[in-house]
């Protein structure tokens, strides 16, 4: 055996044992580096048949004995090349479809086919015989289609790969420079030798290239180890499954978007792949037309956290945006809280605390908020203010007669007349059952009987319309005015109770005024 085959062995030995080895840690180590570790083993492995295909070659005695070798090396060698391409690809994020990814490796299979059946058609190699000076493991061979078209993708790919290194280099931070110069180098590396290969440097007949792929493998492997995109995502991802009805995104140190879960895409349906290793603030604009309420400047953000409305085509949305320290990094967790249900059911809240479920209009607790305020400014300004109680009569036989769901109705019909005769000035609540109350600033008492004359006529003439058949109510109703010996609202109060118990006395659907310290039919 000749000193240069030798010498060969002995380094492609090497690199298939440190390959080995390369591979054996990534596979330790998998979870840290999520799927980019599948696609870099894959790509190991590759490189390791091709690594065995080529060193047996070298040691085989005779023709079929390299063939078979050089079956196992083309099982190995077209496929890492393309897994190359895959790696480089995932390494940058560009969204790649698992069918895509399956059809790159078409050809490397075909090439395989090729290799293995050579003998029958003679496509890859018209000619394969041992080299008639040296012999054994030396060929003599003369290049079929097929080797031009494998030759032809297999560079493509590695060249591939580097462009797309390239190509990112501008838009990369100066963080990530070092990794975007490791891959480049893993990728020339192989593509280098080759040529100092073709070009007659290294030893003829002699493949050196699967003597350097170790080094493609450590390249490789220093940037998916220290670049944060890889080693940030294993951290988080706790914290995204725990919360996984929450939107979350991951932000590295230097605030750039590097994962999202799929509660945040649908929050933010803009959310895009493309966008990993976008700065987040880029990002933000192009999913909300609201401003980030939080600013994220480096560690002082931390368990921050505000409301936002989030616009999207059919509603708004309230989330609720907090942000949390990755464990063990200076990156950032931003979580969104779906908190629509919890506000509109506060907003509802809201509502009935001073809305009457039934009629709408105000109910007592808010008739006495409002009325307080109005009743102590006229007071204050000596103008006048007047206070209208009105009660359904004989509304218990409504009840009985035609169930409570009718009498419910009647309830909102009269609500309804009474407030289309108001002008918006005057406070009308539900006092009661089939109470109301209407407490108007600056009309006089004068003024508040024809008010309350107006509503009783209107509700008189009123037809309810139910499935039993048609009803009719009246309204009796008591007017008070405040006057300069009335401290308190509740005076007045019982002033118009007085007077609506005269106008019921007196034989209902009729308006009764207090005066000079008596209610008075009007
Ligand atoms: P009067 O002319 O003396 O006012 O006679 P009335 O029958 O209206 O008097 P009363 O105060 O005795 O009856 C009021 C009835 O109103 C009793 C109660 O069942 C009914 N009521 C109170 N709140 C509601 C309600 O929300 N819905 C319905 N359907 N009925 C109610
Ligand atoms: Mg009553
Ligand atoms: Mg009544």
């Amino acid at each position: 055996m000749s000193s240069s085959l030798i010498v060969s062995i002995t380094l492609i030995s090497t690199s298939i044992v440190l390959n080995l080895y390369i591979c054996l840690y990534v596979f330790i180590k998998r979870k840290h580096y999520m799927s980019i570790a599948n696609v870099f083993l894959l790509h190991s492995v590759f490189s390791l048949i091709y690594c065995v295909g080529s060193v047996f070659l070298l040691m085989s005695t005779s023709l079929s004995e390299i063939k078979f070798w050089n079956t196992v090396l083309y099982a190995g060698m077209p496929f890492s090349a393309t897994m190359g391409l895959l790696f480089i690809i995932k390494y940058l994020g560009i969204h790649f479809s698992k069918i895509a990814s399956w059809s790159l490796m078409i050809v490397p299979m075909i090439s395989f086919l090729m290799v293995a059946t050579n003998d029958w058609h003679q496509l890859h190699y018209r000619v394969l015989e041992l080299d008639p000076l040296q012999g054994a493991p030396f060929v003599y061979l003369e290049m079929g289609v097929w080797y031009i078209i494998h030759g032809f993708y297999t560079f493509g790919s590695m060249f591939g790969a580097v462009l797309l290194v390239v190509s990112r280099w501008r838009d990369t931070e100066d963080l990530y420079r070092p990794q975007l110069m490791s891959l480049l180098f893993g990728q020339l590396i192989p593509i280098v030798t080759a040529f100092v290969y073709l070009l007659g440097l290294t030893p003829t007949g002699i493949d050196p290239v699967p003597m350097v792929l170790w080094l493609t493998s450590l390249f490789y492997l220093w940037s998916i180890s220290t670049s944060r995109m890889f080693t940030l995502i294993p951290i988080a991802k706790d914290a995204i499954f725990n919360s996984i009805n929450d939107g979350v995104m991951v932000v590295d140190e230097s605030r750039r978007l590097v994962e999202f879960n799929d509660a945040c895409k649908r929050m933010f349906p803009d959310l895009d792949v493309s966008m990993f290793g976008d700065s987040f603030s880029v990002v933000w604009d192009t999913i909300s037309d609201v401003s980030f309420p939080i600013e994220l400047g480096r560690g002082s953000e931390s368990s921050q956290q505000d409301l936002i409305q989030h616009r999207s085509k059919d509603a708004t949305y309230t989330y609720q945006v907090q942000i949390s320290n990755v464990q063990g990094s200076e990156g950032l967790l931003i979580i969104f809280t779906d908190m629509t249900e919890v506000k509109n059911l506060q907003s509802q809240l809201e509502h009935f605390a001073y809305y009457d479920e039934l009629t709408g209009i105000y109910n007592r607790r808010a008739f006495f908020q409002y009325c307080e305020e109005a009743f102590q400014e006229s007071k204050e300004q000596d103008t006048p203010f007047t206070i209208i109680l009105t009660d359904i009569d004989y509304f218990k036989k409504v009840n009985d007669t035609y169930g409570h769901s009718v009498g419910d109705q009647v309830l909102e019909q009269v609500a309804k007349v009474c407030q289309s005769q108001l002008h918006g000035r005057e406070l009308f609540a539900r006092y009661g059952g089939e109470e109301f109350v209407l407490g108007v600033k600056g009309y006089t008492e004068e003024e508040g009987a024809a008010l309350a004359e107006q509503l009783r006529s209107e509700v008189e003439a009123l037809t309810i319309h139910t499935p039993d058949g048609k009803i009719t109510v009246t309204l009796s109703l008591g007017v008070a005015a405040l006057t300069k010996e009335d401290e308190a609202l509740y005076q007045i109060l019982n002033h118009a109770d007085q007077a609506l118990y005269r106008a019921k006395e007196a034989g209902r659907n009729r308006v009764c005024v207090y005066q000079n310290s008596t209610p008075e039919l009007v």
